[in-house]
């Protein structure tokens, strides 16, 4: 066994406190929470150095000591994470701020960042010696998991909307996966795959129902981390849907201080969603520590229309510590402001990152957002899946120039 040298200790629960071997092949803790990995992080910061970290590839396994694999050779790698940081070109200075940033995920394989999450789920799946994999998706984690499965040589089955934009089946097609289509929202796809789950011995990888895929995740707080040379940026705009991404960083800067990375500074965590399903703004409005779920959750954001999550107390979380916001924009704005990242910045961003332009604009006009911080935008995947829904806005719209 070639082994990564990791530093990964147990498994915890955020909740209840709860630990668990690492070993065994988990779900949820035994309270409902989901659960997190925990790692020795004095450890941790001996075996891997700022320093040695000039020397790795810009993938997320640079990260290696702080990631949940025990054997390279379970290491299921299709080039994800090492994403760029683009600073804005034109956005930015129409908007007076001259420190605006653009993380662009959307160059990971299957075209969005869930390439990290899934790669790291499925990599550990393998090492645990699971076989059959499953997964309730609106669309991206599908085409990443069933990529994943593929490399692996793991069985996938994928459980979507039927309304879902074609391109999704048809690269999860291409990749050999089983898929199921669902008259339904993603909660629905929830009920039936844990229905195979309980019927046919699937595994699921359903965002946060196991504890690998924020691992993934959390590995863009690591990359922010040395964009910003170790000196965080003051705010992150994140398209929030199942919350991983926005979870996994709050972990990683937490990691960070521990091995003496960073100090106590955090960027404020804002979370922006659709105003067709806008489940985590409507409870920070409310002060509520949970999202009660959304009824009849629509956007052309297919990302973002996660009508509840198990993650929500700990998104809400972030947003509260980090002193940042939740926000709901219109369909119309989010598509606008994707429409313009395309042709004044370059990038052909799918919706869920227009709306992170739509939250910032907002943000800047009631003075939550200075002008002079540094203010990063996710933009969490491509363009190219959305094609349909691109067309059909522009041409109702007319908004060519
Ligand atoms: C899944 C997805 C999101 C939401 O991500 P979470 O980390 O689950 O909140 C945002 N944007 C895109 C493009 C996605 O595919």
């Amino acid at each position: 066994m070639a082994t990564t040298n990791t530093s990964v200790k147990d498994i915890f629960c955020p909740k209840c406190s709860e630990r668990y071997d690492i070993n065994s092949v988990l779900t949820l803790c035994k309270c409902g929470s989901p659960l997190l990995v925990n790692y020795d992080y004095g450890l941790a910061a001996e075996n891997l150095t700022k320093d040695k970290l000039k020397e790795r590839n810009a993938t997320m396994w640079r990260y290696l000591e702080v990631l949940p694999v025990f054997d390279c050779e379970n290491i299921v790698m299709l080039g994800e994470g090492g994403t760029s940081l683009l600073i804005s070109r034109t956005i930015g200075n129409e908007l007076g701020i001259p420190n605006l940033f653009f993380k662009d995920e959307t160059t990971n394989p299957t075209g969005s960042f869930k390439a990290r999450g899934l790669g790291m789920a499925v990599s550990r799946a393998k090492e645990l010696g699971l076989k059959r994999l499953i997964i309730p998706t609106a669309g991206n984690a599908g085409s990443a998991l069933a990529a994943y499965c593929a490399r692996a040589g793991l069985e996938c089955k994928i459980i979507m909307p039927l309304d879902v934009p074609a391109p999704f089946l048809v690269d999860a097609k291409y990749h050999g996966a089983q898929i199921e289509l669902v008259d339904g929202t993603i909660k629905d796809c929830g009920e039936r795959a844990a229905e195979l789950v309980e019927n046919e011995g699937w595994f699921s990888v359903a965002t946060l129902k196991e504890p690998y895929r924020i691992e993934g995740k959390k590995t863009m707080g690591y990359e922010l981390a040395e964009d910003f040379y170790f000196d965080l940026p003051d705010v992150i705009i994140y398209p929030t849907g199942g919350g991983t991404g926005l979870i996994g960083m709050w972990k990683a800067f937490d990691e960070m201080e521990k091995m003496g990375w960073i100090g106590s500074f955090r960027p404020k965590m804002i979370s922006v969603q659709a105003e067709g399903c806008a489940p985590i703004p409507r409870a920070y409005e409310q002060g509520l520590d949970y999202a009660p779920a959304w009824e009849d959750p629509h956007t052309l954001a297919a990302g973002l229309r996660v009508p509840g999550a198990v993650g929500d107390f700990l998104m809400l979380e972030a947003v509260r510590k980090s002193g940042g916001t939740a926000m709901a924009v219109s369909d119309d704005e989010l598509m606008a402001d994707t429409m313009a990242l395309s042709s004044k910045e370059g990038i052909f961003t799918s919706p869920e990152g227009g709306a992170t332009l739509t939250c910032l604009k907002k943000l800047l006009k009631d003075g939550f957002v200075k002008p002079d911080e540094r203010i990063v935008l996710f933009i969490t995947g491509s363009g190219y899946k959305y094609m349909d829904t691109m067309q059909k806005w522009e041409e109702e719209h007319n908004t060519r120039e």
